[in-house]
């Protein structure tokens, strides 16, 4: 009898750690979650017919959003691809109609440019962004009074697009990267997708997580 009781006594402490043990790797995971510096890759110029599906497949194999500033007239016919995009949880913003420099147009046009490109993305998926970035970096100044529009800037330049070289460009990211940091990026090119899943694998294997430009910013 004694035996059988000793025996219980065992079984019932061993359960105790067990489960003291998974509570507290529960805690530890919960606190990583909370450590995981935030970072945003956006992607200017698509959707391309062909790198940005390949791009969309990536991220989805890795769990990740990103944040794609579209050229209106590069959305015809490929509205399948931005259907995608907001289907699996990216954020979809404004790169004008026809990629233009907004400073070198009058304000009447620069406006037309930018709500084409909203008209264009509301047909196709059913919102209108509020995020735009303008190409070239230039916001025409008191653009913003006539039209509600957040223009994103960013803090790291990939440079992908003047070499096309996926190792300079994975190294020139990585290399500084920080919390809260926005990457230029631009889904028109083998060599970025390449490199951007690249980048996606280095900075998770360090902790980062990435998160659509509106989280970032509307914290
Ligand atoms: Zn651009």
């Amino acid at each position: 009898m004694k035996k059988i009781v000793l025996i219980l006594c065992f079984f019932v402490l061993f359960w105790v750690g067990e489960k003291g043990m998974e509570r507290a790797v529960e805690t530890v995971n919960e606190l990583s979650d909370q450590d995981h510096p935030e970072i945003a890759l956006t992607f200017d110029d698509g959707p391309h017919e062909i790198y940005t599906e390949r791009l969309l497949d990536g991220l989805k194999e890795r769990g990740v959003q990103a944040t794609f500033f579209l050229i209106g007239q590069n959305i015809e016919g490929r509205e399948d691809v931005v259907k995608r995009m907001k289907a699996e949880g990216h954020l979809i913003g404004n790169h004008t109609y026809h990629h233009v420099n907004l400073k070198g147009i009058s304000e009447k046009e620069a406006e037309e440019e930018v709500i084409m490109a909203c008209n264009k993305i509301y047909d196709t998926v059913g919102i209108c962004t509020s995020f735009v970035r303008p190409p070239f970096g230039e916001w025409k100044k008191n653009l913003d009074f006539d039209i509600t529009m957040i223009p994103v800037s960013w803090n790291v330049d990939s440079l992908d697009w003047t070499t096309e070289n996926v190792e300079k460009t994975v190294k020139r990211v990585v290399k500084d990267v920080k919390e809260g940091d926005i990457i230029l990026m631009h889904d028109i090119y083998a060599s970025s997708v390449e490199a951007a899943l690249r980048i996606v694998d280095i900075l998770q294997e360090k902790g980062y997580e990435f998160v659509t430009v509106d989280e970032l910013l509307l914290e």
